[in-house]
């Protein structure tokens, strides 16, 4: 079926070009410009972005866009082939699960079902089972024959969902995309990527769901949003999922999405609070252990109940203090992951299985993965990769799974950041409205 390699896609003719040639011949398409040029502006079709002419040049006759040159240089030597796709038929789905929503999990996921014209942003708290809440509306929806996706900027919620997913919808045939797939698009109506493969569809969805929306600059990534807009149907529903949003975000939307709250985790606990503690000058003490006496104390002590989840603001530091820490704490199992390491997707899974009494990391375990008994460190929470956001991401890893274990947070501090206030200061928020429902 090689039709269905470009179903409700938005290529460009150098992509359509590698695709066999007999496909364009059991298609129906558009073709347009790619890159217009208006006045002195240069607009891209693909993007949706504008640019001044004197900065898109390419040659003498030629402009290009550079604001997707991440996807490939899209230029006025391309035209932009816009898919059309079938309508799909009513079917049976499977769906397996063997839990049950809470009591507002199921509020919210019955307001999804039943305005399925509106657009929806759910704002829970990490930890209280967004994901679980779309259920009953992707039954309902695959089930008519729709076209869902869902879309995340980080590649391992990504891979996550896909997990929880093929769990619940057994006989879905599912499609990761995401920039390091090798294997080529195929259709299906059930899609999960990262949000850059929505500039790759064209009115492909009937529901477009976009995951952690705090974790990219949404509201000034325009590109982003033209993508996402049109990468769904004119008709089609979007809806956003995050624990802490962008203050901006929230009053852009305010009028034209419908808003619901869930401020209490799925085993109704509430979030532990992080302890802020005082380290001055914290990085200079990296050489001496008596001088990390405060970190090496709070290790010991965190591991005696859980597993210790260590955040480092860059890779060279966390393996710095890997090292040390390997040498100082002999009896600890230790070990570290980021970005860059090739083992990245083996060491998470053996922490899922609890293998490592600490794991030391940078922001790529910040969201969207879930592992038992847990406590946090926070090593010098004042650095800039720290947003609000993210802290409030990181300490929402802790207390997630299982029974109570007394997990911790810590955010150790040379200088207590709007960051850190901001972050302490919605946890607290959202703890008090969880009492209420508790
Ligand atoms: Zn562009």
């Amino acid at each position: 079926m090689p039709h269905k390699k470009v179903w409700g896609r938005r290529l460009l003719t150098r992509e359509v070009a590698q695709l066999p040639k007999e496909i364009l011949n059991q298609v129906t398409y558009q073709r347009t410009a790619s890159v217009m040029k208006r006045n002195q502006q240069i607009i891209c079709q693909r993007c949706g972005q504008i640019t001044q002419q004197q900065e898109a040049k390419l040659n003498e006759e030629d402009y290009y866009c550079p604001h997707c040159l991440f996807l490939g240089r899209n230029d006025t030597t391309q035209e932009l082939w816009l898919f059309d796709q079938p309508p799909l038929f009513p079917r049976q789905i499977i769906f397996t699960w063997d839990k049950t929503l809470t009591i507002e999990q199921a509020k919210i996921a019955q307001r999804l079902t039943t305005q399925v014209t509106d657009h929806h942003l759910i704002w829970a708290v990490t930890g209280a089972g967004k994901t679980e809440i779309l259920y009953p509306l992707l039954q309902l929806l695959l089930a008519t024959g729709k076209r869902v996706a869902i879309a995340s900027p980080r590649v391992d919620v990504c891979q996550e969902l896909l997990l929880r997913f093929t769990t619940v919808f057994p006989e879905e045939k599912i499609v990761l995309l995401h920039g390091k797939q090798q294997v080529p698009y195929t259709f299906s109506s059930f899609v999960i990527c990262t949000t850059h493969q929505l500039y790759r569809f064209y009115h492909a969805f009937d529901l477009l769901v976009v995951d952690e929306i705090d974790a990219f600059p949404y509201v000034r990534d325009q590109g982003l949003q033209y993508a996402t807009e049109t990468a769904k149907k004119p008709d089609g529903q979007l809806i956003y999922l995050t624990a802490t949003p962008d203050e901006r975000l929230l009053k852009e939307i305010r009028r034209t999405f419908q808003i619901h709250y869930l401020p209490l985790r799925f085993h109704q606990r509430l979030l532990p609070e992080p302890r802020l503690i005082f380290w001055n000058n914290w990085r200079l003490c990296l050489n001496k252990r008596k001088k990390m006496n405060p970190l090496i104390k709070k290790i010991q002590t965190l591991v005696k109940d859980n597993h210790v989840l260590l955040f480092c603001p860059s890779i060279e530091l966390m393996n710095e203090l890997q090292m040390k820490l390997a040498e100082w704490l002999p009896t600890i199992n230790i070990t570290s992951v980021s970005s860059k390491d090739k083992k990245r997707q083996e060491k998470v899974q053996a922490m899922r299985h609890q293998k490592y009494e600490v794991l030391l990391t940078t922001m790529i375990l910040e969201r969207g993965v879930t592992f038992e008994n847990i406590s946090v460190i926070v090593l010098g929470a004042e650095h800039e990769v720290f947003t609000k956001s993210a802290l409030v991401q990181i300490a929402g890893r802790a207390d997630r799974k299982g029974e109570f274990s007394n997990s911790q947070v810590c955010f150790f501090y040379h200088e207590k950041t709007r960051a850190i206030k901001k972050a302490v200061k919605e946890i607290n928020m959202m703890n008090k409205a969880g009492r209420l429902l508790q």
